[in-house]
């Protein structure tokens, strides 16, 4: 047996799995391995083929009844009767079939265009490329914050440090290398090797990919553990429950009213058939579906404004979201930087004013802040890579501005080692070998290079650093601006040190103040925010000066004591041990600086407690955890880590702030369509059961005949049902409080709506049979018609109650709601086909109708309107 990967080195690798590190696998190569190897993908979760979506539908209790009732029309010999349930069945599974599908599918196209990416080496070329089209064979570049795409070999590790959590449990980082290792090495001591879906925590990395998709450790723990699971949002999951609560209670109503039909003489058969066709008619069957219809489209509407939702409950916890923290840099500035000033020992530079400078050898301060700002460095200056950190390009692009040539600077002073930048610590340093000797070029937050000093630069040469507190209080003034603090040092050695002594006796140069000014749009977006009575909250690493006053440019504190406790994160060292005073004081306080990126995930537990429902915006890796914890994750889309936007529930693939105030406001919306599509559903179907129920208590003809309420069920409660949901909604949802996610879907208010809407209705097909019966004395089938047809307009007219009572009859979201108007045609449409075709007309036992008897269904549907909206307009419904 081979040797395995870990156990030979880079080069035999290489040459085993036919690459090359230096150009990697050709485009045409990586194809024809493609078809070899598959795609990069574990089948953990096997899509539900659309054969078994359809049979799924047939699952469902409503096709049971339908079922019985079939067998039923048949065992009578009513073929007719039979073949048109026959036809309701597969028009009702079919309908369901293509909207669960649509929307599944849908929901998957999100989900692929939220998939990792990784930096791959393709004939000479370092391209992104999605992470399910890696070969065995590829070269993958890795950075801190990528998520390993696949198992891979590693060639070079500057650095590399991996967290192996998702494999071993093990929160530790490991340090990874490229020495090879003995064969018999456990797959946890395999440090030579990266694992599929493991985070790169710090450093850079070149490696191979030797295996993928299935065949990689976290594929084959998958497969152990293979399920097709059906995802099912929490909200869902509530309303299946009241549809089957509400099964229960119409199936109780149904064998009641067949009951008493019997009673009073009617036909034991046609009762029978009545109560089954109620049953089906009044279970509100559709809602689940039609609220996964209206999630799934909310997904769509939003990946179009450049938000990707990756799982659909995230859009209902969208819409309960109470509190938002967020970076600051990049999130609510523009990440945008420019160098604006350079302070060195009793030296100012002004960006601005020094472009003229020729002779920067003379400007000893400035030279040197310029070469250490070049050496401690990673940017490669590429202004495409938006993810390289911004500080850095700024540093570059000003020496460039100054005719510096940093090149060549970095050329002549090779690097040879580094402390990579560590956001727990905030600073990084590193190590460069000259023709003189070795040179060590740090950069960092002032407090935590200034601790490192005891000399300073000055224009006459180097001296002791006597008074630290000035430097604090130049960057507390520098930061009170507006900017960006970055202190720099550096020390030169004779010898190589070692790591652990970068860090001391450095030499201060001085300050470097960045402008990174304010998103424009960021403050309208957190106006809207506070009427919505959502709490925006800034945690930052950066300097609580610069934070405050970008607070105070973006309007985020409310008050002047909201503006005054900004609070730092070494206030705050255990947030399990904080006084009930102080715990105020942290609900209060808008901005937390200095902040270490194991503090976000504590605050955002600390929220939770609370109880907030808390979205979380990040980017980095670090900011994962918190980005897992919080109820909604946000990540960044181009700025973000492949780590943060892999556990993140949304994307912003614009980066910006204000796209998370569409998403809320989307989620808010889906939820108020989804009540008024369940407030209809269940007022129509009410008022049928009532209808029929007091009819056949009272001796009246039956105002819907059994096959006539299926149609009703087919035509006038689905289609409207369906274009509710796809309401755009209505502006005045951000200026209510967030949702109280307990407050169940059907409120005691909304209950009291339904009832009387459905009573109207009832009322205006009651009182139609009875003018027709009595006073019209027309035949039974006549009475039966009018009734029938009153019911389907009042439904139809029931859909101008679901606005609120606040909101103009005329002008609302319903009325403004395109779809609505092309149900309600659509609906009257069948319904006039229904008249007009002899076999629908047939199966419905329709009959030929005068003017003046349409003219009294006119009346009493609209009749059925007008009550429903005096005893709205008198506060009786919402
Ligand atoms: P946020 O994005 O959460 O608002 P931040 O980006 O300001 O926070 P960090 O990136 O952790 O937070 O930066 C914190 C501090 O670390 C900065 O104020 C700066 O002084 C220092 N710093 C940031 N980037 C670098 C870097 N590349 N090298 C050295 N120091 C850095």
């Amino acid at each position: 047996m081979e040797p395995g990967a870990h156990a030979i080195s880079p080069n035999e690798v290489i040459s085993r799995l036919e690459s090359n590190e230096k150009c990697g696998l050709t485009d045409e190569e990586a194809r024809n391995r493609i078809l070899i190897y598959g795609k990069n993908l574990i089948s953990r979760k096997k899509n539900r083929h659309p054969f078994v979506i359809f049979l799924d539908q047939f699952k469902d209790p409503i096709i049971y009844l339908l079922g019985g009732a079939m067998l039923l029309a048949f065992s009578f010999g009513e073929w007719l009767e039979g073949v048109a349930v026959l036809v309701v069945i597969f028009i009702t599974t079919f309908i369901g079939f293509l909207m669960e599908y649509q929307a599944l599918r849908s929901v998957e196209t999100l989900q692929k265009m939220a998939q990792t990416r990784a930096n791959v080496l393709r004939s000479k070329d370092l391209k992104t490329i999605q992470a399910s089209y890696l070969v065995p064979g590829d070269v993958v570049h890795l950075a801190a914050g990528d998520v390993v795409p696949a198992d891979c070999r590693i060639l070079v590790s500057t650095n590399l440090a991996v967290k192996e959590a998702i494999l071993t449990g093990e929160s530790d980082q490991v340090e990874k290398i490229s020495d090879k290792l003995p064969e018999n090495t456990l797959l946890a001591d395999q440090k030579n090797m990266v694992f599929n879906g493991t985070i790169v925590s710090r450093g850079r990395g070149v490696v191979i990919v030797v295996v993928t998709g299935d065949q990689t450790c976290i594929g084959q723990i998958s497969n152990l553990t293979q399920e097709a699971e059906k995802e099912r949002a929490p909200l869902e999951n509530k309303l299946a429950k009241l549809s089957h609560n509400l099964i229960l209670l119409t199936l109780f109503l149904s064998i009641l009213i067949a009951f008493a039909g019997y009673l009073q003489g009617k036909d034991l058969i046609l009762m029978i058939k009545t109560a089954i066709a109620l049953a089906v008619a009044a279970i509100p069957e559709g809602l689940p579906i039609v609220a996964t219809i209206a999630l799934a489209r909310g997904m769509v509407r939003l990946s179009r404004k450049q938000v990707i939702i990756k799982k659909l409950e995230a859009v209902q916890t969208l819409g309960e979201t109470g509190l938002i923290c967020t970076d600051k840099t990049g999130t609510l500035t523009e990440n945008k930087m420019v160098v604006q000033k350079i302070i060195g020992e009793d030296q100012v530079w002004d960006s601005k004013k020094i472009s003229g400078i020729l002779s920067l050898k003379d400007e000893c301060i400035l030279n040197r802040a310029l070469q250490i700002s070049i050496l401690c460095n990673d940017s490669e200056f590429k202004e495409s890579s938006q993810k390289a950190d911004a500080i850095e390009n700024a540093l570059l692009e000003f020496s460039e501005n100054l005719g510096y040539n940093w090149q060549q600077e970095r050329m002549e002073h090779k690097r040879v080692g580094e402390i990579p930048f560590d956001a727990d610590i905030k600073r990084m340093a590193t190590l460069h070998e000259d023709s003189r000797g070795y040179l060590i070029a740090a950069k960092g937050a002032l407090e935590s290079l200034l601790t490192s000093c005891n000399k300073v630069l000055t224009k006459n040469g180097i001296s002791t650093l006597e008074n630290k507190d000035k430097w604090y209080s130049i960057a507390d003034r520098t930061a009170s601006e507006g900017l960006r603090v970055l202190a720099l040092a550096f020390k030169e050695a004779n010898s190589i040190p070692i790591p652990e002594n970068y860090f001391n006796d450095l030499i201060f140069i001085g300050l470097v103040g960045f402008l990174d000014p304010p998103r424009k749009d960021v403050k309208e977006a957190i106006q809207i925010y506070r009427q919505a009575g959502i709490k925006v909250v800034m945690i930052t690493g950066d300097h609580p000066e610069t934070a405050k006053k970008i607070g105070e440019e973006i309007g985020l504190f409310e008050s002047e004591k909201a503006a005054s406790t900004v609070i730092l994160g070494k206030e705050i060292t255990d947030f399990s041990k904080i006084r009930p005073e102080d715990q105020q004081k942290i609900l209060d306080a808008r901005v937390f600086a200095r902040m270490v990126p194991k503090q976000k995930l504590d605050l955002v537990e600390f929220y939770q407690k609370h109880g907030n429902i808390v979205g979380m915006l990040g980017d980095g890796v670090n900011d994962a955890p918190a980005l897992k914890k919080a109820d909604i994750g946000i990540a960044m889309g181009i700025r973000g880590s492949e780590a943060a936007k892999e556990v993140a529930d949304v994307i912003l693939m614009d980066d910006k702030f204000t796209s998370t105030e569409l998403a809320i406001r989307q989620g808010r919306n889906i939820f108020e369509n989804i009540r008024k599509f369940v407030v209809f559903l269940l007022s129509c179907n009410l008022a049928e059961i009532t209808a029929v129920a007091i009819a056949s208590i009272a001796h009246l003809p039956l105002p819907l005949l059994p096959l006539q309420i299926l149609f009703l069920n087919l035509v006038t409660d689905i289609f409207p049902a369906l274009a509710l949901g796809m309401g755009k909604g209505d502006k005045s949802v951000m200026n209510l409080p967030p949702r109280d996610p307990e407050e169940p879907i059907m409120t005691r208010e909304l209950w009291r709506s339904t009832i009387i809407y459905s009573l109207s209705v009832t009322t205006g097909v009651l009182g139609i049979t009875l003018y027709s019966y009595y006073v019209g004395t027309y035949s039974e089938d006549e009475v039966n018609n009018m009734a029938f047809y009153t019911l389907v307009l009042g439904q139809l007219l029931n859909i101008f109650n679901l606005p609120k009572r606040n909101e103009s009859f005329f002008s609302n979201e319903v009325t403004k709601n395109g779809w609505v108007w092309g149900a309600i045609f659509l609906s009257i449409l069948i319904v006039i086909g229904a008249y007009v075709i002899p076999i629908l007309r047939k199966v419905l036992h329709l009959v030929p109708l005068v003017p003046e008897q349409f003219l009294f269904i006119g009346l009493f549907s609209v009749s059925t309107l007008l009550i429903s909206q005096i005893v709205k307009r008198l506060g009786g419904t919402v």
